[in-house]
């Protein structure tokens, strides 16, 4: 008797461990196809109301941060997409934030840092990839942008010989690969240069001031009555606040100085001279929170989110140590950025929707 029941209670589990694998595998299969239909239906990018969409593809600095790749901020103005510098490891976020990265229509770069430029390269060859384009990309920037063009198209050259070997020239246009630069002029202090106009979306480039670097510039986003504003990297800069003006929302570069004397001081205490020397170095081209926060509060900016963070912010408790301050100096509300923080300015009105994109 026990044994007969024995015998049917192993049988019974082994078919719920079996029933389990296949009904299991069947179901997460079928989820990972709605998923890819979401995503090149459109389906996920529909969920972008019309105005400006501000999404972070990289909310971090060339300090490694789990959480948070090198700059990159993806600018939706209706059905456009355009991309402000592509730092390391940014591109893969616009997939996984539901922008399809093969309808980005352009790449502004702020100035010419390594962490800017890191993935500009995997920017062009996923945007031709994913949509069979006959053209190249256009990268906008100041002086300098023609190099680093020519020098991606260089290096990508070989795989792009490969893919169009591989796939044909139907699927995989050769006319299509690399990017083209679009080299504008380092606008003066107090001018804006209108660098680019295109179905209602209006980008005004500005100079900074990110010295020894140069050019530096920063963006002006304006779309059916909303407007957001770029820092690109700079220390704290008059000219980027006359820009922003009145601007809905700022996104704006920061380094915390109290975060980066613990760097400092840990690079001193394990004897490591030159990382503690970049430390103390690094201070003096970019821009404090609280800093950042002043400028927010005399443009009369609504919303301030900050990027490029430096240092890295693994722990949500340092968020509070990175903040100090500025609620003193500035009234609206401010998001410390991660990768994918999202932020919509629907379009002709005053609302200011701060939310994150999820992955699938
Ligand atoms: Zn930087
Ligand atoms: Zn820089």
């Amino acid at each position: 008797m026990w044994k007969k029941i024995g015998i049917a209670a192993i049988a019974f589990a082994v078919i719920v461990i079996v029933l389990n694998r296949t009904v299991g595998d069947t179901l997460v299969l079928h989820y990972m196809q709605k998923q890819v239909v979401k995503n090149l239906s459109g389906e996920r990018f529909a969920e972008f109301p019309d105005g400006l969409n501000i999404v972070l593809c990289g909310a971090g600095s060339p300090i490694p941060d789990s959480t948070r790749a090198g700059p990159c901020v993806a600018v939706i103005a209706g059905p456009q997409i355009v991309v402000v510098d592509a730092g390391s490891g940014s591109v893969r976020n616009l997939p996984l934030s539901g922008i399809p990265v093969g309808k980005v229509a352009a790449v502004f770069l702020t100035h010419f840092h390594s962490d800017h430029i890191d993935d500009l390269g995997d920017l062009m060859m996923q945007r031709w990839g994913n949509a069979a384009h006959t053209t190249p990309l256009p990268v906008y920037g100041p002086p300098g942008v023609e190099q680093v063009v020519a020098g991606f198209n260089m290096a990508y050259g070989l795989d792009d010989s490969y893919r169009v070997a591989h796939h044909g020239p139907t699927i995989i246009p050769p006319g299509g690969a690399g990017g083209v630069a679009k080299t504008f002029a380092t606008p003066k202090p107090g001018e804006g240069l209108v660098v680019y106009e295109q179905d209602g979306l209006k980008v005004t480039s500005f100079v900074v001031d990110h010295g020894p670097v140069a050019p530096a510039v920063g963006y002006r986003f304006d779309y059916k009555g909303r407007s957001a504003v770029l820092s690109g990297d700079t220390k704290k800069s008059a000219n980027l606040e006359q820009f922003a003006k009145g601007a809905d929302l700022l996104v704006h570069e920061a380094i915390s100085p109290a975060l980066v004397s613990v760097l400092t001081a840990g690079a001193k205490e394990a004897g490591v001279a030159n990382i503690e020397q970049i430390t103390i170095d690094i201070l003096n081209y970019h821009t404090t929170p609280v800093e950042a926060a002043e400028i927010a509060e005399a443009a009369g900016v609504k919303h301030l989110l900050y990027y490029h963070l430096v240092p890295a912010l693994p722990l949500q408790r340092l968020d509070s140590i990175f903040l100090r301050g500025v609620s003193d100096v500035y009234k609206g509300r401010v998001t410390v950025g991660k990768d994918r923080s999202w932020v919509a300015l629907p379009a002709n009105s005053d609302k200011v929707i701060v939310g994150r994109r999820r992955s699938p």
